[in-house]
Formats: structure tokens, sequence, C-alpha cells
């Protein structure tokens, strides 16, 4: 059995791809990643109790709210009973117009026509934690804090996630063999500002908020919320997969766990699902749950008996969600779910386990606020992901799924998510409710090579098979919207719009590299290349280096705990170098620009949390991006290499080459909307005032909204926002 442990932390792509140490993983993940969520018995039966009593009495409460509520509490001022926000992450303004010219899209069509359409500007940069923050504060991420998924410890050098930190009871009761936390598990989130829904909360105006990034650990507010990307899985990793193979050549994993299983004469297999650390127990190790398969070849079916079920599966299908329970001592439980999918049963036996997803009926972890309302939604639409980035974009990539399953995961978790949304506008009246679809994102990600036939990353796989792919989609998301307009009354105001757009990833640039040839980045002697998270750097000489998807950090004195660059001239004069070198860079083997534009953080971004931000922001061309050996911290020998990846397409590039998309029901005020001009858009609509540090501006007229004037919103003539759409 080949096992890789892999840490919680980041961006499957990011961290999975790299983990080769596991003492590595675990000096970044810190400890408890896993199983942080052994909390105190009392704790946690005082929190099933409220669970029940609040399960038991929501429709009562519901139902008590309405009748304390007729109509929004903003009644004099709101001009509107309710605002929809539609999300789907990563939809694109030239696809969009592509596919109404061809008249594919007939509600967005009516959208178009009946209000508005405008690209909206994404944020700097382009990354869907950032954006989406910049979505719900209406700020730019100098202000919340969120510059990427990834960033780096300065004392270590290694990443750690921007969003979230989740770590252990901090004090813990030595009994016996156990280690009984005292107290609850260290749940942080990292993002700043506050999302607009508490403002609209504090206001008497209730929210329904679905599945929006950057929303783990859930905050409270009057409303109900379930936590979206950077959610972890019950690992406590941003999504590990399971496979079991009866090959013996092992194939590389990433983002997954790979066991070479044996088949016994009577054709079973007896092996093991590994779940969460037990931090119950010292020394505990991973807790497991026994799985045995037998193959039935003649009737080409498996039986799965994973501990006390039994389910029987053909190939090429998935399972419904499990239930698992894992059982770390003293009569605890922790609940997990997964689905299974059989590749083929023979000539060798192949099957894949979804990550083990928290539980939304028995969560371990708090994913919603409040606690019961992951319950509830399962109560009322059966069970869910819950897994942030749950798409398993990593098994594909590694083709431990084919397209087709892949496809059929993503629409599997986009109905889960489309029940979701319904029940939410069942339950949402009046005020405000938003889900965000993450089907759109995942899938340009996987199939946009099949919108460029000469793309790297179609070598060896399917194109023409695949090619409408991107058109299905964006046509089913305007059924989607057909659907939600049955739901629109005069009194509702709806908007439809993605954090980012897309383009295609053809070339990876490993700036590491760069930075390594340039004398920017120094390693160790006798090295020329450098292992995961910057194994080989000699920090003592290394002024620079990149770390995620767009940024650069200068090394500086003070900050970083091994820093050379002084601050003031020294910082200033190599940043100067370092945009005048890197804008326009050459990729000389394609005779093409692979940076357009690099961005001194510090000078674009006015807000209070720019001291570990990156120094620099990458505005990669249409077709670049940092390789994937860059992003995980690695030197390599060439600083540009083709992506053959299924991950194909990406938006980590100039933020002006890939804005997102608005739709409207009404007429808006421009034709360049920002993303952070939202925010300030729905308070109006309800009549609340307007934060004077929020740096959008409302995007529909008061006279359409039929409400009484605002004050006036403190003017937002920063450069960010001004940026021309030049996509
Ligand atoms: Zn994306």
């Amino acid at each position: 059995m080949k096992k890789q442990r892999v840490p919680f932390a980041i961006v499957a792509f990011l961290a999975l791809l790299t983990m080769s140490s596991p003492d590595q993983a675990q000096a970044y993940i810190g400890p408890g990643a896993g199983f942080a969520f052994l909390s105190s018995f009392l704790a946690l039966f005082v929190a099933f109790a409220l669970a029940l009593f609040y399960l038991l009495s929501w429709p009562l409460r519901f139902a008590l709210k309405a009748m304390l509520r007729k109509g929004p509490r903003t009644t004099t001022k709101s001009a509107v009973d309710r605002v929809i926000v539609i999300g789907l992450d990563g939809m694109d303004p030239k696809l969009v117009d592509k596919f109404l010219a061809k008249g594919k899209l007939p509600n967005f069509q009516k959208l178009k026509e009946q209000g508005a359409f405008a690209p909206l500007a994404t944020s700097y940069p382009s990354i869907s934690p950032a954006a989406w923050s910049s979505f719900m504060t209406g700020v730019d991420p100098s202000h919340h804090n969120i510059f990427d998924f990834l960033t780096r410890d300065p004392c270590t050098y290694l990443p750690t996630l921007s969003s979230a930190e989740i770590g252990r009871a901090a004090k813990t009761l030595p009994l016996g063999k156990y280690l009984l936390p005292l107290g609850k598990p260290k749940t942080r989130l990292l993002r700043k500002s506050q999302p607009f829904w508490r403002i609209l909360g504090e206001k008497g105006v209730f929210s329904s908020i679905l599945r929006v990034p950057i929303t783990f650990p859930p905050e409270e507010f009057n409303g109900a919320l379930l936590s979206g990307m950077c959610t972890p899985d019950l690992k406590g990793s941003q999504g590990t997969f399971s496979f079991y193979t009866t090959k013996t050549s092992g194939r590389i994993e990433t983002g997954g766990i790979s066991h070479q299983v044996t088949l016994t004469p009577e054709n079973t297999i007896h092996t093991e699902l590994s779940g969460p650390d037990n931090s119950l127990i010292k020394g505990g190790g991973e807790l497991k749950i026994p799985l045995a398969i037998r193959l039935d070849k003649e009737r080409k079916q498996v039986e799965i008996k994973v501990g006390r079920q039994k389910l029987h599966l053909g190939p090429k299908t998935y399972s419904p969600w499990v239930k698992l329970v894992f059982r770390p001592g003293l009569g605890m439980k922790v609940h997990g779910i997964c689905r299974f999918y059989v590749n083929c049963l023979e000539p060798d036996f192949e099957l894949y386990v979804t990550p083990i997803h928290i539980d939304p009926e028995n969560p371990a972890l708090p994913i919603s606020h409040p606690f019961i309302y992951s319950v509830y939604l399962a109560k009322m639409i059966g069970p869910y992901g819950t897994l942030g980035l749950a798409e398993d974009t990593w098994a594909l990539n590694e083709r431990i799924l084919d397209e087709d399953a892949f496809l059929q995961q993503a629409y599997d978790f986009y109905q889960e998510r489309e029940k979701m949304l319904f029940q939410a506008l069942e339950t949402t009246r009046k005020g405000l409710c938003v889900c965000v679809f993450d089907t759109t994102d995942r899938i340009q990600h996987m199939f946009f090579r099949c919108l460029d036939e000469s793309h790297p990353a179609n070598q060896g796989k399917e194109v023409e098979k695949y090619k409408q792919v991107i058109e299905d989609l964006y046509m089913r998301m305007d059924q989607l919207v057909g659907r939600v307009l049955e739901r629109v009354d005069e009194r509702t105001v709806l908007l439809v719009m993605s954090d980012h757009g897309f383009t295609q990833f053809r070339r990876g640039v490993n700036i590491n590299t760069w930075l390594y040839q340039n004398g920017y980045l120094t390693l160790k002697d006798g090295k020329t290349t450098s292992g995961d998270w910057f194994k080989d750097v000699d920090w003592e000489k290394t002024k620079a280096f990149s770390l995620g998807l767009t940024g650069v950090f200068l090394n500086r004195k003070g900050r970083e705990s091994q820093g050379i660059v002084e601050e003031g001239e020294e910082v200033e004069t190599l940043k100067r170098e370092l945009i005048r070198k890197l804008t326009n860079l050459k990729d000389e083997a394609e005779h093409a620009t692979a940076i357009r534009e690099v961005v001194d953080t510090a000078g674009m971004l006015p807000g209070p949390y720019l001291d570990d931000a990156p120094d620099l922001l990458l505005g990669y061309n249409a077709g670049y991006r940092n390789s994937w050996e860059c992003a995980a911290g690695r030197v390599t020998e060439q600083a540009f290499e083709d992506n053959t990846k299924s991950w194909s397409g990406d938006h980590c590039v100039d933020p002006t080459l890939v804005p997102g998309v608005l739709f409207c029901n009404r007429k808006i005020t421009t034709h360049q909307p920002n993303i952070k001009d939202i925010a300030p858009t729905v308070l109006r609509l309800f009549g609340v005032a307007i934060p004077p540090y929020m740096k959008g501006q409302p995007l529909l007229e008061e006279q359409d909204g039929r409400g009484p004037a605002q004050p006036e919103v403190e003017n937002k003539g920063e450069s960010l926002g001004q940026k021309e759409q030049a996509a």
C-alpha cells in the first residue's frame, strides 16, 4: 500500500500536488488539522442537545419570525422585498456573448433586454477567494486580507491556508492513553471586514447564504449560512480521495491516497477506509473503517461492505452518499459521508472513493450558521457534499476519474446546490438569498482545452467528444436562471454574477526558477533545483520568491525570519527592478509575452492588511500562469513549460483580461460595474446605509429602487476599481 499523508491546507491542487514528506506536511498544517473537532464532551453534548432543539423548533421559529415581521423591517426605506444573488463562479462574458449570439441562452437574453448585462471587473488578483471576499465586503483584498488560497508563514516560509486557521483545543487533559481536549478547538476565519449580510441582519433583514467562498468557519449573523470553498474534508485537508487498485504498478497520486490491494481466491478484497487522525489517543494514528469488496465478475458488479452497510455497485456508476462513523474511543463518534465509484472490474479492479466530507447531518466541525442549518438542509433535501472544493479536479488531473465520471460528479453536486437554492427561496420570501455554484468554474478549468485544438493538454486526451461541454454548461445555467426567474416578482431584484471570467492555461511559468536564474533566489551549495516548498533555498542569500498563484514576496528583514532585504530604499529599489524585468517577460519558445503587467501591491491597494500580502502581483497574459511547480515552491530547470494537465483553463492572469459577468433584472447605472459594487447595491436596495469604508458604488438608480436617497457613499477613486475592462 502506497500512502501519502496529505496535509490540511490549501487548495487541493497546490498542496496535494507537492506533498512528499509527511514531516514537512505536519510542519505547516499544524497539529490537529485532521481532528481538531474533538472538543470537550460537554461542549459536544450541549451542541447536540441544542441542535435537536433547534431542529424540532425550526418551523415554529420560522413561522414566528414571519408573523413578527410583516414585510421587511426596512419597510419605509426598502425598495424591494427580496434580493436574489446567483453566483456562477468563473462565468465568462466573452463566452456568454458568443452563446447569446447563437441564441443558446434565452433566459440570459431576457435579463439582458429587460435589465442589464455587463462585464464585472474582478478583484486584484482574480482568484476566487479574493474576488468573493470583495463581493461580500465591498472592499479590495488589502482591506479584507485574502490575496490567494495560500499565503506563506513568514517564520518557516511554508504555505498556510489564507482564509482559516484550524487547530486543536489549546489544552488537553492526559488520562491514561487518552488526551481529553479541554475547551473548543481553535477555528478562526482570517478574512477581515464584514459581509454585507451581517449589516443587513443588524437592520432586521434576514439572509440565506449558500456556499459563498471564504465563509468557513461560519460567522454569526441574523440569517442562515452554509459554508463554501475552503471548508475542509473530514481529514482536515482540502480534499483527499482514496483509490483502490489491484494494479501492481501504482500510479503516482496527487490529491489522493493510493491503496494497492490484492484479490483473494474468493474474489474478495479486505482493506480499510482511512479517516481523520485520532487526537483523542496519544499517537493514535488515523481512524479507520474496515472495507470489504467482493467482485461478481459474472454479473458485473461489486458488493461493498463498509462498517455495517452493504451496497451493490456496477461499473461506471456512483453510489449514493454513504454514511461513515469513525470511533476514536470513549463512545465518541465522528461522522462523515463519501461516495464510491467503480472504474473497472477487470483486468484490474479500480475503485475511487470521494474525499470524506463532513456529514451535514452530524457535522464534526461547524459548517453552517446556525449550527443546525446544515442538519436542517440535509433533512429537507437529503445528504449533500460539504467539502469546499467538492468537484474532484485532481482525480481527473491524475486520470483516476475520466471526463465522464468527473462531469457526472460535478453535475451531481450541481443538483444538490440547486435543491438548496430552491429550498432557501421557499423559506426566504423576504430578505436576501445568495447561492454560489462552483460547477461553472470547475468544469471550465477541466474542459477549457477543448475550446483550443492546439492546447498542449489535449495530447493523449479526447477533444472532439467534449467540445460541447462548456456550451452545455452555459445552457444549463441558463435553464437555472429560467427557473429562478419564475420565482421573481416586481418586488424582487435578481443579480446573476460571476467572480471572474476564464482563459486558456497553455504555458506555466516558474517564477522561482526565473528568480534563481536572475540572481534573486539562491539555492544551497551544489543545488541547481529545489524540492517542494523551497526545500533547497538558501534564505540568507535570497531576495525574492513566489508562492501561490500570482504573488511574489520579498524576503524582507524584520518580516521574514531570515529576511535580508532592508526596509525602505532597498525594498523599493528591488521592487522597481523586478517590475521592470518581469513586465513583458518573453516566452522565447512561443515568441509570446507571458506577463503583461506586474503590480506593486503597496502602490495599488491602500488597505491595512498589506503587511503580509505578496509584495508584487503578476499580471499574466492569457494562456499563462504560475506553473504547477512554481505554485508549490519548487525550483526547476526550465522557467517555461507546457501545461499538459486536464486543468487547462484558468483565470490567475491580469485581472483586466478576465472580468466576470453581471446580469440584473433591472437597469444599472454604469457599463463598468465592479465586484465591489454588489455589497453597496444590495444594502441600498434594502434601504440600509452604506458604510463609508466600502469601496464600491451602488449600481441601481434611486428611482428604480423607489427608495429614498441614501447618505452619499465615500468616493472610491482607487486605481483598482477603475481599471478598464480590456477583454
Ligand atoms: Zn477557478
